[in-house]
């Protein structure tokens, strides 16, 4: 059936397609968020542990890093909500000289690009982090901007005021093809009805291929399937979240935090790679994150798992988002977050809504060059492609 016609559609009310609703709809423009799930932030968004940092080591995702941590840490000030916001900070930790080096190589760059981060030694991560292993730290970073907050609470958050300032969302309904007329989509199918519009933005998460295919546009955005934990809570034990970049026979990096209600909540990223959507939790998950976690912070040891779970990381080849219009000339695609689309997605809200309505401004062209689909194929655009 033919429904009324939005200035935009959002493919998606996940971490950013939800945020960049509210935006759009906060300046005025009509626009129309649908989702195949029965609420929003039911994807991966859901799956997200909640850490929010602009501790980057690349300009775009410093700048929208920065942003999406303005918008995070002054929500409840702004709009009521409480999204359990807390700013613990980052720590990366570093017990040998491979892992300083990389820190002191990056942390310049990082502070030109305006992020407030500084090294620290091993006394002061001591501080930082009472109860640490101190045998053989060496130190690390420390980022005291950065936080945390619930995935749930700030989608949540995010749909009822874009439903405030009018955007209207769809749960139950598939996107399944768009009517396309010359260079342009007219119209956004799902099973039952069709929705005209000015615009359309794929956010699809990890079905953002498919829906690019829809308009024939080829996205390299493959399923990485990741597991996550969260504890019993326990009084206060320490502030930051902590990341450990070192690998170890099955994993690369893991990172964990304790959260503003008290658990302490944790993740891995698998070595190699576990390619699929697969949601099932695993049973191999928990002895190989666990002895990694006790071992660096033992007072974990005494602390019971309640539950885990897995998700999926929609992977691009670098690792970093793809903002960008392509295929027909009102498309444009948020796609690509990797493991960072909940930290990111209020900054990428701004800019793509920033995008959709003509308005960039220096940075976002900065931003959008540097997250171009274009950088994928080795083809760099230049950063007037944006402002035509
Ligand atoms: C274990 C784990 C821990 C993580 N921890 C963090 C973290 O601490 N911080 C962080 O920033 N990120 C974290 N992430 C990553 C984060 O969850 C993702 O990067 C982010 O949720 C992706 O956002 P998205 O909006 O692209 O996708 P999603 O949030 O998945 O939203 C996409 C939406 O599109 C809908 N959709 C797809 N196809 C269609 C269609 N054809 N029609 C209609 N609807 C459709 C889906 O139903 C979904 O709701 C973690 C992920 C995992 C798995």
């Amino acid at each position: 059936m033919s429904k009324k016609a939005f200035d935009a559609v959002i493919v998606g009310a996940g971490s950013v397609g939800t945020p960049l609703t509210m935006i759009l709809a906060e300046k005025g423009i009509s626009v129309l968020c649908i989702d195949s799930s029965p609420s929003a932030g039911q994807g991966n968004n859901k799956c997200a542990i909640g850490g929010i940092r602009a501790t980057h080591s690349e300009f775009a995702k410093v700048m929208l890093g920065l942003r999406s941590l303005e918008i995070f840490r002054t929500w409840r000030e702004m709009h009521g909500d409480d999204i359990s916001w807390y700013q613990g900070g980052y720590t990366y930790v570093a017990y040998d000289m491979k892992t300083m080096d990389i820190f002191r190589r990056n942390v310049p760059a990082q502070q030109k690009a305006g992020l407030d981060i500084r090294l620290v030694d091993s006394e002061e991560m001591k501080n930082l982090i009472p109860g640490i292993n101190s045998e053989g730290l060496l130190g690390g970073t420390w980022s005291p901007g950065d936080g945390s907050a619930s995935p749930m609470q700030s989608c949540y958050a995010f749909q009822r005021r874009a439903e405030e300032l009018g955007a209207e969302f769809t749960f139950g309904e598939t996107v399944r093809s768009f009517n396309i007329e010359g260079n342009r989509v007219l119209s956004v199918n799902t099973g039952d009805n069709s929705y005209p519009c000015g615009t359309v933005v794929n956010c699809a998460g990890s079905f953002a291929a498919e829906v690019g295919e829809m308009t024939g546009v080829e996205l390299p955005v493959e399923p990485e399937s990741h597991e996550a934990g969260v504890t019993e809570p326990v009084r206060r034990l320490f502030d930051p979240m902590v990341v450990d970049i070192r690998t170890a026979p099955g994993s690369a990096n893991y990172y964990f935090y304790q959260h503003d209600t008290g658990q302490i909540v944790f993740c891995i990223t698998p070595d190699p790679p576990i390619p699929g959507t697969d949601t099932r939790e695993t049973s191999e998950f928990l002895p190989l994150v666990a002895p990694r976690m006790t071992d660096l912070y033992p007072r974990l040891a005494n602390l019971k798992v309640r539950r885990t779970w897995r998700g999926i990381y929609p992977m691009t080849p670098d690792g970093a988002p793809i903002l960008d219009r392509c295929g027909p000339d009102n498309h444009y695609v948020a796609v690509g977050m990797c493991g960072q689309g909940f930290m990111l997605g209020p900054g990428i809200g701004e800019v793509m809504a920033r995008f959709v309505t003509d308005e960039l401004n220096k940075t976002d062209v900065k931003v959008l060059t540097e997250l171009s689909l274009a950088r994928l194929s080795g083809t760099y655009l230049t950063s007037s492609t944006y402002l035509t």
